[in-house]
């Protein structure tokens, strides 16, 4: 080793006297069985949880438990221009309902568990100290004293010239000083960050094989990249790579963003004498807009946040399913065949992973949730309702504390043992609005501005419709007498109760079942496609049933 560089080196970083051997030693090779991975969750401390980060997510939980690895969180704090605090709260605390917690790492009120840690990149300053410092003293790191200014004048010019922009080769200024004049600039006080002197070139090529992706290959990185910034943090870059490695990560996870940047990082790896990671570039979320696809933007796009559908009340159960469709495509087949079994139960495979870009589609996360809501039974979708409305909607949780078993009551309509469930929810908070008739109160409300009968019967036919029924309306009666003697009803006053008669002889009859039925639906609930009436009947009571009826009776 160069004495020079030593020097400089121990000019630069003063109090550091760890090398990479004493990490090597603090955080050992991970004991695990074969072929287990040990993946992560890296976010930035930028507030929220993207609808993006959480399928990432998803995929490097799935890949740890089907491997018996381990999946950990890691703080990516190192921006603090972008940091929002509170925010490592608020992703464990998403991740949580969405049952994607991690096994190591970070948790909640900043406790850390694992042996890896800190596993907050701002409290690991000293250790990317220690790699810089080695990387300095081998001469492949170096102090880089140009200034914001010195770097816009030198993209300009590569701009005006159409040269290939960055800071490499003969337009890397610094990587060409002497270290005398290095060591001299640093005690005269010049301000200054360190760089990697790369050796690549850009008209070689590296190639690597992607978990998703296959074979990749790229021109070599030749950027001498910021390795420490001015404020002694590291880059994203350098940090990824010193992370992952001491925290033994085997399989990095992560957007297609960064499959530019991983010939850099496969050159960190190198000099600092690390065994690269393995890599899986999970593709970038998109939406469709009119024609064209986009990434989903938290700006336009309200479900680009996690939190939209931890509010709107969509069971998160659906929120995985529909995730687990984007990422492999055999997961819709394996549910139709196993529609019972634990997600734990599938296996995701990357290589079967569609990279031309996922779209996220409302239409199917709702066709999904709707199943899944259709499948509870009164007494889960009611305790998860109860949970939801508690924390999100104080309004719902005022009524189901009116009277929580009434509540239980109304849920349960076309749900425990009929043959076609109600798909009317795809999430919690559309419970609401299609439920209130069922209260006396939000009823009369909504009747203050009229009843929304079909137009095709006149008021004086209403009316006699409504008189008549009241006379022989039975609700004592099971479901099919109750079918009978509507039909009777129906005939008994000049409407016919079979629709394919009625269909074929329309002039004969004033109008059919359908309008009888439907007539009475709205005087009872105001509206006209509600579940079965007959069991709307059953809970609201025959006192209430029959107070609605007479509000319209002659
Ligand atoms: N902090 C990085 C990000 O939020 C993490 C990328 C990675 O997983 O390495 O984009």
């Amino acid at each position: 080793m160069d004495s020079k560089y030593e020097y400089l080196a121990d000019i630069i970083f003063p109090d550091i006297n760890e090398t990479i051997d004493d990490l090597e030693k603090k955080y050992p090779s991970r004991e695990l069985p074969e072929g287990a991975e040990v993946t992560r969750f890296a976010p930035s401390p930028t507030g929220f949880l993207h609808s993006g980060a959480l399928f990432t997510t998803l995929v490097n939980k799935k890949i740890a438990n089907q491997t018996n690895g381990i999946f950990y969180i890691r703080l990516e704090d190192t921006d603090t221009k972008r940091e929002i605090e509170g925010s490592a709260d608020i992703f464990l605390e998403e991740l949580k309902a969405f049952d994607l917690m991690p096994d190591e790492g970070l948790q909640s009120g900043g406790k850390e568990i694992g042996q890896y840690g800190p596993y907050t990149q701002s409290a690991r300053e000293r250790i990317y100290k220690i790699c810089a410092k080695d990387l300095i003293r081998k001469g492949l790191a170096y102090p880089c004293f140009c200034t914001s200014e010195d770097l816009n004048k030198l993209r300009t010019m590569q701009e005006k010239e159409k040269i290939r922009p960055g800071y490499y080769g003969r337009f890397a200024r610094c990587r060409n000083s002497s270290v005398d004049e290095m060591i001299e600039r640093i005690k005269k006080g010049e301000k200054y960050i360190l760089r990697l002197r790369s050796g690549g070139s850009h008209l070689k090529k590296i190639a690597f094989s992607d978990k998703i992706r296959g074979k990749i290959e790229q021109a070599q990185n030749d950027q001498d990249i910021v390795i420490i910034k001015s404020d002694g943090l590291p880059t994203y870059h350098f940090a990824h790579v010193v992370d992952d490695h001491f925290m033994r990560t085997t399989l990095v996870v992560r957007g297609e963003e960064w499959v530019a940047s991983v010939p850099l990082h496969l050159e960190l790896f190198y000099v600092l004498g690390f065994k690269p990671v393995k890599y899986a570039h999970v593709p970038t979320i998109m939406k469709l807009d009119g024609e064209s696809k986009r990434k989903l933007s938290k700006r336009k796009d309200p479900e680009a946040a996690c939190s939209y559908f931890l509010e709107a009340g969509y069971p998160t159960e659906a929120i995985i399913e529909y995730l687990l469709t984007i990422i492999n495509s055999d997961f819709e087949p394996w549910r139709k065949q196993n529609p019972d079994k634990p997600i734990s139960e599938f296996t995701v495979r990357l290589n079967k992973m569609n990279v031309a870009g996922a779209l996220f589609d409302m239409v199917k996360i709702n066709d999904i949730s709707k199943n899944i809501i259709g499948k509870m039974s009164k007494e889960e979708l009611f305790d998860k309702v109860n949970i939801w409305a508690e924390k999100y909607n104080k309004e719902m949780k005022a009524l189901i504390d009116r009277d929580p078993s009434y509540m239980k009551k109304i849920l349960g309509i076309e749900r425990d043992n009929v043959v076609k469930v109600r798909k009317d929810f795809a999430k919690y908070n559309d419970i609401m609005p299609n439920i209130s008739y069922m209260y006396s109160d939000l009823f009369e409300e909504d009747i203050k501005t009229g009843y929304n009968f079909a137009d095709n019967l006149s008021k004086a036919d209403i009316t006699e419709i409504i008189s008549k029924y009241i006379d022989i309306i039975d609700i004592d009666l099971d479901k099919d007498s109750w079918f009978l003697v509507l039909k009777d009803f129906t005939d008994s006053i000049g409407y016919c109760s079979n629709v394919k008669e009625y269909k074929q002889n329309k002039e004969k009859y004033k109008g059919s079942i359908v309008d009888v039925s439907g007539v009475i639906r709205v005087a009872i609930t105001n509206r006209q496609n509600t579940p079965d009436i007959y069991s709307i009947m059953k809970v609201l009571g025959k006192d209430e049933t029959i107070r609605r009826l007479n509000l319209l009776a002659k």
